[in-house]
Formats: structure tokens, C-alpha cells, sequence
């Protein structure tokens, strides 16, 4: 039993003055294998007073210092790779190959940091006037639990090379690689006060953040729910915010491509993080002529996921991160059900070879109408959905008919056909013919998958406030 009992403020671990405990368990084996004490409101206005201290220091720090840092915190977080890595699997059940991929990203993305800052100009012209980019104040950075050492690393790394100090909520539920991470952080050696870790409830410590008039910004990663009701607890003091959201991404199938390679990489879309991704490609939309063959191709590929032990370098699917979350993906499946789509592979239940563990048996249904819950909402489980449209006017309407906006991929031979295709599609990000991340492009959400762009020189100047002086000599 592993027990987290301190969180980071001020450059030290410190007893939580919060005395709530809150359990941790495998999701692969259902056991508890640890508790968290989590931070209550007074913790995060100590940690806020203290990153509004550092402020002082950290946003006159000049760019030289401030890529040091991240080179810093980069080789710190390396240093832990092996660590954080058993800590994913453990604690939340990524298959081991995703997991390695996390526990880089993570670290990767300090130096991805790093590189936007070497390129960048925080002092322009505009006419006679010059114009000044500052960092904003204190960042409340709120993170989910389906990546959180990734996105802790990443709002961190921004804010750092934006000059801001910053007060990071994560997940309760990602309390063991939270303590990693915050180790590893803390060897670079940055300023006392410059990042401040505070593991508690979302409406105890995130609310107290989001509330507090001494934080400018907040930049939070989680439910389209929880970012709606930040955005208006944010407005009394008009703050900075950006919501990186929910999603409910579409994958077009264009009549013309290889079905017998696009319906595997459509699927694997469909499966990232075990489907627990805001960026998995839960509809799959495939021409009506070819649904039988499409049918024939997303039954095998569905059957060919293998859902167990992440430790297992064979599983390709890990459990659902908790009860609760296992019961809401068995509420789509059996509403899927229900409205009449129909169940191509898997279904109801845990798969019959695994005797424990949040497990869903990896699912596909067709003949699904974009009207259905499940092709509507977010489901966050292994659960896809395909849809056959007529021509390609229809194929767009029904990936565009939907609340959410954050990704799409589109799979076709004829690259000037899907970049046509691509330019309609209401979304932050589009795919064409790869899976693969590019951390320098931004990433957002149009419509209610989110406001504002992470990543590059757009995600840094979410940190910055822009400052015109008029009058100084040409
Ligand atoms: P969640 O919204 O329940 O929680 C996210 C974070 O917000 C947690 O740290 C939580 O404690 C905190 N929180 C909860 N209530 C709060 C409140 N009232 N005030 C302040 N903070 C509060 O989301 P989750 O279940 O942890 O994560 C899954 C969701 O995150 C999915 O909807 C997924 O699509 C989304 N997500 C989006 C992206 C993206 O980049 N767009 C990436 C990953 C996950």
C-alpha cells in the first residue's frame, strides 16, 4: 500500500492541511493499492499566495534562464521515465506501449517548450508603437486523469516559458505519478514558488482556483461539463481561460480508399488510451456501397483488440481508470442497443477470458444513425460507432453534425481530395491518412470541445498579455 500524504508548495513537500483520504487502486485487478490525502482550499490559497510571490522573480527571468529551466526540467523528468512509467500502468491501466508513449510526451514537451522560446519575439512594432508580450500572473492549471502527467508537464512547461508561475490541480485519481512527476520537478531547481502541486477535489481545490482573484489564468483539461461551469466561475473576474474539452471525433472513410488498411487505422483511432482520449475517432464514417465489406473488416479488426493485463506487451486495450466509469460505458453499450444500432462485435459485460478488473469488451456497432446517444455523446470506453453516408457532401454534414470539435481524420489515396475534404470539417485538428502527433501544430477544439490553442507559439500566447507602448522612439 502506497501512501501519498504531502503535497508541493514553495519548493518543499508539505503535509496537506486537508485530512480527506481518498483511495487509489489498480483498475486492471480492482484493488486498492494506495491512498492520497488531498488538499482542501486552504492548501491551494497557501499555494496560490506563494506562486503569486515567485511571480516577483520568475516573469523577469529572461528568455536564457527560462530555457535553461526547461532543460532542466526535461532531463529531471527523463531522469524518472522508468518510475512514471510503472506508475501509469499501475494506477490507471495503460497498455504498456501507450504508457511509454505518456511518460515521454511528457517530458518531451519541456523541450518542445524550449524551441518555441529560442524562435520567439516577446517585443514587436506595430506602426510606431512597440508592442510588448508579458506573462499573464499565476496559472491555475487544472488536469484530467486520462493523461495527467502529460498534462501537467505540458500547461507547466508553457506557463515557465510564458515567465508565469503556476498552481497545478491534478487528478485525484492520478495520485502516484502525480508524486513522481512533482519529485522530478523539484530536482531542476527552479525558484521556490515557481510551479506549487496540489492534489485535491475538483470542487474543493480547482473551484478555490478558479475563484480565486489572484490567479489570471486558467487552463484546464477535462469534461465539456466541468470546463462550462469554470468558464462562468471565471467570469466574475474575467479570467484568462482556455478549456481544452470533450470530443467526439469523426473518421471519413472517402469512397476511394483501401478499406483493407483504412478500417484498421480508423479502429486504432477509435482505441487510443483504450478509447479513454477527448481525441479518439469514435465515429467511422464509410461509403454505403462498401458498408458490407467495411462491416466484414471492422468485426475482424474489433475482435483482433486485445482487451487485458497492460502489463502484458500482447494487451492492446487496459481497463476503464474506475468503477464508475466502467458502469457509464455499459450504459452506452446497453443504449446502443436499445435505439436500435447494432452490435457488430463485443457488447455487454467484461470480456469472458478476464476475471477481474474495470475491463469492456472491446465494441463496434453499425447501421448507426448520428441522431443515437451513442453517436452524440462521449462515451470514453472502447465503444465505436459506424455510420455510412452517400456522397461526400454527406459525409461532411453527418462529421459535422455534432456539438463537439476537436479532431477528425480523413483516409484517402488522393491528398488534394482529402485537404478539400479536410478545409470543411468543423475541428482543431485534422488527420489525414496518419495517427500521428505533431507538437508543434495548436490543438483546440472548435464549438463546445473547447476556447484557445496549447501547443507552439499559439499555445504560448495564451500565457501572455499583449501591451502596446506608444510614444518610445522608432
Ligand atoms: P473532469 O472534467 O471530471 O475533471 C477534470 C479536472 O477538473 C479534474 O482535476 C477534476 O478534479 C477537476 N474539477 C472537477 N470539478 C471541478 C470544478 N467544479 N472546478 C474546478 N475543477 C474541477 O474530467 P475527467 O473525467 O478527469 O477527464 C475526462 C474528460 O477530459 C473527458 O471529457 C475528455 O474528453 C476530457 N479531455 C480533454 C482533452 C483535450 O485536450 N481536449 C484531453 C484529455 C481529456
Amino acid at each position: 500500500m502506497k501512501s501519498v500524504d504531502q503535497i508541493y508548495i514553495d519548493g518543499q513537500f508539505v503535509t496537506p492541511h486537508g485530512n480527506e483520504w481518498f483511495d487509489l487502486h489498480n483498475p486492471a485487478t480492482e484493488q486498492v493499492i494506495g491512498r492520497v490525502r488531498l488538499a482542501d482550499a486552504d492548501d491551494a490559497r497557501r499555494a496560490i499566495a506563494v506562486a503569486r510571490r515567485a511571480f516577483a522573480t520568475v516573469s523577469r527571468s529572461d528568455k536564457r534562464t527560462r530555457i535553461e529551466w526547461l532543460q532542466r526540467l526535461h532531463d529531471a523528468m527523463q531522469a524518472r521515465e522508468a518510475d512514471l512509467l510503472a506508475a501509469i500502468v499501475e494506477e490507471y491501466g495503460a497498455p504498456a506501449s501507450r504508457a511509454v508513449w505518456m511518460a515521454r510526451h511528457g517530458a518531451s514537451q519541456f523541450l518542445e517548450a524550449a524551441q518555441v522560446l529560442e524562435d520567439y519575439a516577446f517585443t514587436r512594432r506595430a506602426g510606431s508603437a512597440q508592442v510588448v508580450l508579458q506573462p499573464v500572473g499565476v496559472v491555475g492549471a487544472i488536469t484530467p486523469w486520462n493523461s495527467d502527467a502529460g498534462f501537467i508537464c505540458g500547461k507547466l512547461a508553457v506557463a515557465i516559458a510564458a515567465g508565469c508561475t503556476v498552481v497545478i490541480k491534478p487528478s485525484e485519481m492520478s495520485a502516484l505519478q502525480t508524486q513522481i512527476v512533482s519529485e522530478a520537478l523539484h530536482e531542476a531547481g527552479l525558484p521556490p514558488g515557481a510551479f506549487n502541486i496540489v492534489t485535491g477535489r475538483g470542487d474543493v481545490v480547482g473551484a478555490e482556483i478558479v475563484a480565486h482573484p489572484d490567479v489570471a489564468k486558467i487552463s484546464f483539461t477535462g469534461s465539456t461539463a466541468v470546463g462550462k461551469s469554470i468558464l462562468r466561475s471565471g467570469a466574475e473576474a474575467l479570467k484568462r481561460i482556455t478549456l481544452e474539452l470533450g470530443g467526439k471525433s469523426p473518421t471519413l472513410i472517402l469512397d476511394d480508399a483501401d478499406l483493407q488498411t483504412a478500417i484498421p487505422m480508423a479502429i486504432d483511432a477509435g482505441f487510443i488510451n483504450s478509447g479513454q482520449a477527448c481525441i479518439a475517432g469514435t465515429r467511422i464514417l464509410v461509403p454505403e456501397r462498401r458498408l458490407a465489406e467495411a462491416e466484414a473488416l471492422a468485426r475482424a479488426a474489433v475482435e483482433a483488440a486485445v482487451a487485458g493485463d497492460p502489463q502484458d506487451p500482447a494487451s492492446t486495450i487496459g481497463p476503464m481508470v474506475s468503477a464508475r466509469q466502467w458502469q457509464r460505458v455499459q450504459h452506452y453499450i446497453r443504449r446502443g442497443i436499445e435505439e436500435g444500432a447494432q452490435l457488430l462485435a463485443g457488447g455487454e459485460g467484461r470480456p469472458s477470458h478476464l476475471s477481474a478488473g474495470w475491463f469492456v469488451r472491446p465494441t463496434i456497432f453499425t447501421r448507426v444513425r448520428n441522431d443515437m446517444t451513442i453517436a452524440r455523446e462521449e462515451i470514453f470506453g472502447p465503444v465505436l460507432s459506424l455510420l455510412s453516408y452517400r456522397d461526400e457532401a454527406e459525409a461532411i454534414a453527418i462529421a459535422n453534425d455534432t456539438s463537439y470539435g476537436l479532431q477528425a481524420y480523413v483516409i484517402s489515396p488522393d491528398i488534394e481530395r482529402a485537404q478539400r475534404v479536410a478545409a470543411q470539417i468543423d475541428a482543431g485538428r485534422v488527420l489525414i491518412n496518419t495517427l500521428a502527433h505533431e507538437p508543434r501544430a495548436p490543438f483546440g477544439g472548435f464549438k463546445q470541445s473547447g476556447i484557445g490553442r496549447e501547443y507552439g507559439s499559439f499555445g504560448l500566447e495564451a500565457y501572455l498579455e499583449v501591451k502596446s507602448v506608444l510614444g518610445v522612439a522608432a
